[in-house]
């Protein structure tokens, strides 16, 4: 679904209002592409892509499979549109069979890095300890790391989804002093909103980010809390992406299934700032 060039002009408004008021914090939309799409496929649909966010005033991140990353360079090339890799491991190489390290995607362009995505912890045995050394050895090599946290259905269901979130938070970023931290983004991904079609309400999404984002204060202080961005996932689509984006702790969105086609991939980002 599109958006009305009212609408758009609406949003637009509100997000520089919000980038104004205090934080300046820069909407960003980041397409995590999971295991879809060839190398080929990988270059058509960015091709497609480029000219459709060339006016966005968000930060633009695509996170294709690994062995489409130098297709995705090239085909951003000189574009508004960051490269990021769906993982990375903490050492530096070695014997680590299927493993991917650091330098090899900083070789290909790749800025940006998504950590302990659910899917990631449910099939892959990644728990916040594994996230936590991905996450420091990103930002010790100069990678905007996108950090994935969120509860279970159960979990929500229990009442726990802060407590759940807080410690997720608090486990992944061990260690890491407020310098760095700032550099790094929080994505809040509700495990029962990914892929399922459920998006969590504005409110339900503003509330846990308000939390991480007191969290944050309370473990490094004001001004990195406020420099953090938050980034909402799961099920976020053309049609809801303003209303999440609105809220003042929503600063941008992790995006599945919506960002394997170009035009809703911008259709949010155009949504989004
Ligand atoms: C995701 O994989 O991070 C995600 C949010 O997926 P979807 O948008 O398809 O729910």
């Amino acid at each position: 679904m599109r958006l009305t060039d009212q609408e758009v002009d609406a949003i637009a408004h509100m997000v520089a209002a919000k980038m104004e008021s205090g934080a300046g914090r820069r909407p960003v939309i980041a397409g995590n592409w999971k295991m879809h799409k060839t190398p080929c496929e990988t270059g058509t649909a960015l091709q497609a892509l480029v000219p459709l966010v060339s006016k966005t005033a968000c930060e633009v991140v695509i996170a294709p499979a690994y062995p489409c990353l130098d297709r995705a360079a090239r085909a951003i090339a000189g574009s508004n549109i960051r490269l990021c890799a769906q993982n990375i491991h903490w050492e530096p190489q070695g014997a680590f069979t299927g493993e991917v390290s650091t330098d090899m995607v900083l070789d290909l362009g790749v800025t940006h890095v998504i950590v302990g995505h659910s899917e990631r912890r449910l099939f892959f045995g990644e728990t916040d300890e594994s996230v936590n050394r991905r996450t420091t050895v990103a930002l010790e090599k100069g990678l905007a790391p996108i950090v994935c946290v969120g509860e279970s259905l159960a979990e929500r269901e229990a009442g726990r989804a802060k407590d759940v979130v807080g410690a997720q938070v608090r486990g992944c970023l061990a260690g890491l002093d407020g310098n760095r931290v700032s550099r790094l983004m929080l994505a809040y991904e509700p495990v029962w909103a990914i892929g399922t079609g459920k998006v969590a309400g504005p409110q339900q999404a503003q509330e846990i980010h308000a939390e991480i984002r007191q969290l944050l204060s309370s473990m490094y202080g004001e001004d990195v809390a406020q420099a953090v961005r938050i980034l909402y996932g799961g099920s976020v689509k053309p049609d809801n992406a303003a209303a999440l984006m609105a809220e003042p702790d929503v600063d941008g969105a992790l995006v599945g299934g919506a960002s394997l086609k170009p035009t809703d991939m911008a259709a949010i980002c155009n949504a989004a700032a």
